[in-house]
Formats: structure tokens, sequence, C-alpha cells
């Protein structure tokens, strides 16, 4: 079976509340949360997963105090890339902090849940600002509705919860199926410490339009996968390669 690497590209670390990614646990306290974009290494395609955030839209948009790593051009650089060489942006769903450089893709395909994209176009009110139509127009999109193999050794899982059209990313590598979670959070949702993990075997993403779906695509992904990427676990941050 083919095999790929994972490179972890991270622009950007911003301030938030631990609550927005643990559900009713650790709340008040503040945490930088990196956003990443994920190259996969390996196909005959130049493939990413989600393109992250600028610091200065997290700042100006949401008023998040934030830290600039790179710039989504240096990121690509570091690995011999421009923006106009990707062939295909896999959107784990469509949140302003992981689209917000998809448009420099100009030749891309964008890959995103049909269900997730007419929600980002029409949001309910309750999830607020987590959705910026500027960013989503013109863009090549591919709609998919569910299970989709993207190529041998790549394969989307549908992660609903989070979002109404969250998917995973299961990559097949020479250390086992690796998957990108989708939803946002960190390595705590899956490995909860003692005194909840008698109650609870994860904790439930801390954004969610469904909460029970959040639950059980987590649980889900925790038994599917050998090697977990929590999309905003901080120790990708220095990772150059997955394995
Ligand atoms: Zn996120």
């Amino acid at each position: 079976m083919k095999t790929y690497r994972i490179r972890p590209l991270l622009l950007t670390k911003m301030e938030i509340d631990l609550g927005i990614l643990l559900y009713r646990y650790r709340y008040g306290e503040k945490f930088m949360s990196p956003a990443y974009s994920w190259y996969i290494e390996g196909s005959d395609q130049h493939i990413l997963v989600d393109t992250s955030t600028d610091a200065e839209l997290a700042t100006e948009y949401r008023g998040f105090p934030a830290e600039k790593v790179m710039s989504f051009e240096e990121a690509l650089a570091g690995l011999g890339l421009k923006p106009d060489d990707i062939d295909l942006v896999i959107q784990t769903h469509l949140h302003w902090d992981h689209c917000a450089n998809t448009a420099k893709c100009t030749n891309a395909k964008v890959l995103v849940n049909e269900t997730e994209l007419h929600f980002a176009f029409s949001p309910h009110p309750l999830t607020g600002l987590s959705y910026r139509k500027d960013l989503l127009k013109d863009l090549n999109f591919v709609l998919i509705d569910g299970y989709h193999e993207v190529a041998p050794g790549i394969e989307i899982i549908p992660a609903p919860g989070h979002s109404p059209g969250t998917q995973a990313v299961a990559i097949n590598t020479d250390k086992g199926k690796a998957i990108i979670t989708g939803f946002c959070c960190v390595k705590e949702n899956f490995y909860p410490p003692e005194e909840l993990k008698k109650l609870m075997p994860i904790i439930t993403p801390g954004t969610h339009t469904d909460t029970l779906a959040a639950y059980e695509s987590t649980l889900r992904i925790k038994g599917l996968a050998d090697i977990l990427i929590p999309v905003h676990d901080p120790s990708f941050a220095d990772v150059t390669s997955i394995p």
C-alpha cells in the first residue's frame, strides 16, 4: 500500500480560551492555539489539508492576540512550492482559521463536504463569526458527501459535530494510519486527565453545532488512528514530518 508523510506548516499561534477546545473543562485558561496547514508528501499531486490563517487576520477579525510564525508563502517555499503549485486543498471544514489562504492556491481544486459548504454560505447565527464568505469566493470547489477516497491511502472520513460537515483525513504512513482530526481539538481531547477518564473516554470538542455528534466523531477517530493529529495541538510546532 502506498504511504505518505505529513509536513505540518505552522503559520500562527493565536490566544484563545481552552474551553473553545475542551468542552466544560479548563475554562478561563488562556492557550496559544497553533493554526496549521498540512502538506501531504508522496503523492503525484501537491495536496494540502487546510490552509490556516495569518496572525493579522486573527487579530483584526477576531481580536485574538496572535504571534506570526511565517506566511503561507514562506511555509510553502520551505517545501520548494508556491501557492500556484497546489493541485488540491482538502478542507476539513470552512471556519475562517482553516481556509484563510485557500484563495491563494489559484490552480487548486478545493475538496469540501457539501453540507459544510451550504452551511458556510448561510450559517446558523449560533456559529457567529466562524465563517467568512469573502474567503470562499471563486474557489474551485469539489463537493463530496461522506466517505471519499482521494487517492490510494488518502481517505476522507466524515467527522461531523464540530461543524455540520467536518471531515477527518486519514493518510497511510510507514507507521500506520495517521488521521488529521478535522475538528478543532488538542491531544487532551483524546486523553483526558485521570479524574475525568473514569467518566468519559474523550473530551468533546469545545466548539460544536451538535454536541453528541462531536463526541461520537472524537471517539470514532480515536479508535481508527494509529497516529492522531489533533489540529490545534502545540506538539507539532517543531515537527517537520509525520512520521
Ligand atoms: Zn480550528
